[in-house]
C-alpha cells in the first residue's frame, strides 16, 4: 500500500536529505511524494520522480503540509529541520512538528530515524497509522484517549 510521504529540508540540511533520498530512491518510487517548494524541485531533479510541490516552507509550505496531515492525506513525514540555526518561520516548524504528533504521523527528523523508518517491514505492509478520534463530538466528555 503506497504511503503519502512529505519531505522537507531546511537549507543547511538539503544536501543530507538529497543524499538520503537518492540512496532510498527505489523505495520512495513506490510511494506518493510531497515536499515544500525548493526541497521538492531538488528532489524531482535528483530522483526523476514526481513530487507534489507546495509553496516554499517559509511562505506557507510547512503549513500546507500540516493541513494535509490534519486532513489525513499525508501519512508520513521526513523533516530535516535545522537544529543549529534559527529560521524566519520557526513558528511554522513547531506547528508542523506539533500537528504531526497530534495525528500520530511517523516523523523522522534526522538520517538515522529516516533510515529506520524507510526500512521498517511495516512500510510495505497494510499497517495504517491509528488516527485519533479528534472530532468535536469525541471531546464532549473531556479529552479523548490518545488525543
Ligand atoms: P523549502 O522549504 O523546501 O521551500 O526550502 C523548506 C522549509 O524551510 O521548511
Amino acid at each position: 500500500m503506497p504511503r503519502h510521504i512529505a519531505l522537507v529540508a531546511h537549507d543547511n540540511m538539503k544536501v543530507e536529505l538529497l543524499r538520503w533520498a537518492e540512496f532510498n530512491r527505489d523505495t520512495l518510487a513506490e510511494h506518493v511524494l510531497y515536499a515544500t517548494g525548493t526541497t521538492g524541485t531538488m528532489l524531482e531533479f535528483e530522483l526523476g520522480l514526481p513530487v507534489h510541490r507546495f509553496l516554499s516552507g517559509p511562505v506557507g509550505g510547512d503549513q500546507q503540509i500540516g493541513a494535509k496531515i490534519a486532513e489525513g492525506q499525508i501519512t508520513m513525514l521526513i523533516f530535516f529541520w535545522d537544529p543549529l540555526e534559527p529560521q524566519p518561520h520557526d513558528p511554522d516548524v513547531k506547528a508542523l512538528l506539533r500537528i504531526g504528533t497530534v495525528w500520530n504521523v511517523p516523523m523522522a527528523c534526522n538520517v538515522a530515524s529516516a533510515d529506520l523508518m524507510i526500512s521498517s517491514p511495516l512500510l510495505g505492509s497494510d499497517y495504517e497509522n491509528r488516527r485519533p478520534d479528534l472530532t468535536p463530538r469525541a471531546w464532549e466528555d473531556g479529552r479523548p484517549a490518545g488525543g
